[in-house]
């Protein structure tokens, strides 16, 4: 028995089936929200011997020896995610963003305590409190909507529900919510009403850490992200917060959630916050709103209804009900056409989640591969025409149609190389 072939030698299905999923993202235009590409250094550090290493703790405070290199590594990590955010506090260790919002949750409120966050249909995220998620069966989850009247967040409303259920904390963040949040406005209400304020900026956080979005870290008691959305990281999660809050996130990390850190990951998320402190990410993120600006343009000269009319982040909302046909019914038949984005829940929406009435489009992959404004009319023009072949023929395209719009997004994109794949 050897034990170093290199993956393609070892083990062919899964070196075949790797290599299919290159391809893949290599030919698709790939629109799903909380997706993107992550570079090769990236890539390379998560697939590091530190997967090998166990660390319980934290630097300086383990259980197991042999840290020589854990050790400075999480420090640096944390280090560039303070300086990123310019956050006083930072916890590298959290496995993915929702383990980070359980964390949250134990560090800053008692088992059934209650919480107050953004409904999953009006945009939320699952760990905010929804019904079938741990944070709405353990914790006494109350939820704000959107008004019916634009579908913005309705301050008022998360005033009055803060004041009638006194929560211990309030979310603020979201998966579906195309405008900018007002930190400012979310900390004075639950200055007003004692409770802790976490702003979930899974989405987007690299729009943050670019400056092409205000920062929460300033207003609110911790701040909770995936690192892998628009930061353009490894997959993981990140806590930042309040130096008085150190202790109680760290301990709610680790011993309270998780064993040992992924030391892998949290090199590959120090090379991601590396990238993300480079003054060109700046101009990332203020391109991957640019291009969602630029392709709602392109939506509503062609007709499409856009849920708030346009978007202020890396995301659209696209309203499908006129067409006829639901989110998940366009979604299946784009992803034939080398298409991928997903099927979404619009406010209000008269159908049900699995099936509801709206797609969302996200920027960050794309922006990630080079395409600029002057390339959104041909994305919308290729989402469009998927769309009303789907939508004449009852949902269903034919395997001519899908085979010749996936060449031809295939061809598009040939001149924009994908980073961290190969070539
Ligand atoms: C994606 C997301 C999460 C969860 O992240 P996972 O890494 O999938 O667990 C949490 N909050 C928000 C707002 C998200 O969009």
């Amino acid at each position: 028995m050897t034990f170093d072939p290199a993956l393609q030698d070892a083990d062919p299905e899964v070196s075949d089936l790797i290599a299919r999923e290159d391809t893949r993202q290599r030919d698709s235009l790939r629109l799903i929200a909380s997706e993107n590409y992550a570079s090769r250094a990236v890539l390379e550090a998560s697939a590091a011997s530190l997967t090998n290493k166990y660390a319980e703790g934290y630097p300086g405070r383990r259980y197991y020896e042999g840290m020589d290199v854990i050790d400075p590594l999480e420090a640096l990590a944390i280090d560039r995610a303070k300086a990123i955010f310019g956050a006083e506090h930072a916890n590298v260790q959290p496995y993915s963003g929702s383990p980070a919002n359980l964390a949250a949750l134990l560090a800053l409120v008692e088992p059934g305590g209650t919480i107050l966050g953004m409904s999953l249909p009006a945009g939320g995220h699952l760990t905010h409190g929804w019904k079938v998620s741990a944070t709405g069966i353990y914790y006494n989850a109350v939820q704000y909507g959107v008004r019916e009247s634009d579908h913005r967040l309705d301050m008022d409303q998360v005033r009055a529900l803060a004041k009638e259920h006194a929560p211990k904390l309030i979310w603020c963040g979201h998966s579906a919510y195309p405008r900018t949040v007002d930190f400012a406005a979310f900390a004075e209400i639950a200055n007003e009403v004692g409770a802790h304020l976490v702003a979930d900026i899974a989405h987007i956080a690299g729009l943050v850490a670019g400056g092409a979005h205000p920062s929460p870290v300033p207003h609110a008691a911790a701040v909770t992200t995936t690192t892998h959305k628009t930061l353009r990281g490894p997959r993981g999660g990140l806590i930042l917060c309040k130096q008085e809050h150190a202790k109680a996130i760290d301990k709610a990390v680790f011993p309270g959630l998780q064993g040992g850190p992924h030391n892998h990951t949290t090199a590959a998320k120090a090379v991601a916050f590396k990238e993300a402190l480079d003054p060109s990410f700046k101009d990332y993120a203020a391109q991957i709103v640019t291009n969602a600006k630029a392709l709602g343009e392109a939506f509503l000269a062609r007709d499409h209804a856009l849920i708030t009319g346009g978007t202020d982040n890396h995301l659209l909302l696209l309203d499908l009900t006129a067409t006829g046909i639901s989110g998940r019914v366009a979604a299946k038949a784009l992803n034939g056409c080398g298409i991928e984005l997903n099927g979404n829940s619009i406010p209000f929406d008269k159908r049900k989640p699995f099936d509801p009435s709206g797609v969302r489009i996200g920027l960050a992959a794309l922006t990630s591969r080079g395409l600029a404004a002057e390339h959104m009319d041909a994305v919308a023009g290729f989402i469009d025409e998927g769309i009303r072949e789907a939508a004449k023929h009852d949902g269903a395209v034919s395997d001519a149609f899908a085979t010749s719009l996936a060449g031809r997004v295939r061809e598009y994109l040939q001149p924009f190389p994908a980073p961290g794949l190969s070539h």
